[in-house]
Order: C-alpha cells, then sequence, then structure tokens
C-alpha cells in the first residue's frame, strides 16, 4: 500500500492543478501548429482574384487566433506562477483550464474553417487538433462543471464559510 490508510482521495487531489496545466500547455503547441498551418494555407490560396488572408473574414480570423492564443498563453503563465508559490491553485486551474480550453477550441475552428475541405482532411493536423480540443472541453472538468465549482466559492467568499450548502 502507498501512503496512508484513507488517505487516498487526498493525494489525488494533488496532481489535478498541474494536470490540468500540461493539458493546457501541450493542446496550447498544438493549435498553435494548426494557426501556422492555417496561415500558410491562407496567404498562398487565391480564391475570387486574391489570397484568403486578403479577404476581411478569412483575416479577421487569423487576427483573433492571435489574440485567443495570447490571452491562453498569459492564463497559463499566470496559473504557473501561482503553482510555482507551493499553493494548490485550485481556484486558478480551473479559470485557465476553462479559459484556455474554450480560447483554444476557438483557434482550432477557425483553422478548420480557413482551410476549408482540407479543415477537415486528415492531410494535416488541423483536423485532429480540432478533435482533441472538443473533447478537452469535457474531460478534467467540463467547463460548466468549473464554473459550478468557482460559483459556489464565490457565494462561500461573499456569504461566509457557515452560510454555503
Ligand atoms: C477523451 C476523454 C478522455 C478522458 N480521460 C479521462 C481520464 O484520463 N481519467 C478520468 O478519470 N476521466 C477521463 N475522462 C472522463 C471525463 O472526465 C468525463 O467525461 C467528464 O468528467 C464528464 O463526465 P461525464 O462524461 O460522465 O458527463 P456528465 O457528468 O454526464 O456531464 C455531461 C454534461 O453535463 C454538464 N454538467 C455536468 N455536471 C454539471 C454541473 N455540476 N453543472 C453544470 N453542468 C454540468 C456538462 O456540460 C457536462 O459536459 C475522459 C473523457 C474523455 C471524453
Amino acid at each position: 500500500m502507498l501512503g496512508e490508510v484513507n488517505e487516498g482521495f487526498r493525494y489525488a487531489q494533488v496532481r489535478l492543478s498541474p494536470a490540468r496545466l500540461s493539458h493546457c500547455m501541450r493542446w496550447f503547441g498544438t493549435v498553435t501548429r494548426a494557426d501556422e498551418i492555417a496561415r500558410a494555407y491562407a496567404t498562398t490560396r487565391k480564391a475570387f482574384g486574391k489570397l484568403l488572408i486578403d479577404h476581411e473574414g478569412v483575416g479577421f480570423m487569423l487576427a483573433e487566433n492571435l489574440i485567443d492564443l495570447q490571452q491562453a498563453a498569459l492564463m497559463i503563465d499566470w496559473c504557473a506562477g501561482v503553482l510555482d508559490t507551493g499553493s494548490a491553485g485550485t481556484t486558478e486551474s480551473s479559470m485557465a483550464k476553462v479559459a484556455v480550453s474554450e480560447a483554444l477550441f476557438r483557434v482550432a475552428d477557425r483553422c478548420v474553417q480557413i482551410m476549408g475541405g482540407n479543415g477537415v482532411s486528415r492531410d494535416t493536423i488541423v483536423e485532429q487538433a480540432f478533435r482533441e480540443l472538443r473533447a478537452f472541453r469535457i474531460y478534467d472538468g467540463p467547463t460548466e462543471v468549473h464554473k459550478w465549482s468557482l460559483a459556489k466559492k464565490i457565494k462561500r467568499d461573499t456569504l461566509g464559510p457557515s452560510r454555503h450548502d
């Protein structure tokens, strides 16, 4: 037996925050690569007489990718900083998991859209990134469960520990 009797649940909890952040980091890398592929496509493929990126609808999607990726990077960095202090980072990792998984999914979805039919083929990793990011919004706690947990904390912080269910 590893550790003490009745301590298993507490030991298991320790890995939660770093594991969430590891997922955020590896999917950040994957989606960054998908964005590079979409950029390359949009800057070489022409439609209706000009490069895709020169069509505002596509250029704006790439701009939104840039913004979402930067916000995701900042959330990851912030949460890693909290964990580095030795804190369990429960609240911060919940916030980061929701923000990063939702932002990266939006980026992956735009990459598919920018690449048209190629985006849903298996010729590049863009399709895989989209599929993996869809699942990441569910595992390690669905977005709604993290928000539910954050709402419970907000209620506790506002009403005090004795006034929550
Ligand atoms: C690809 C993949 C890999 C996985 N890997 C692992 C793993 O390695 N280890 C592991 O233990 N599990 C793993 N899981 C399981 C994963 O953690 C669960 O799928 C997840 O917790 C959701 O549980 P559920 O599927 O039973 O959905 P349900 O509990 O039925 O929830 C369905 C939906 O209801 C909503 N919901 C649920 N509860 C609430 C709430 N309190 N408030 C508001 N909305 C709510 C959410 O939108 C949720 O997506 C994995 C799942 C997937 C898809």
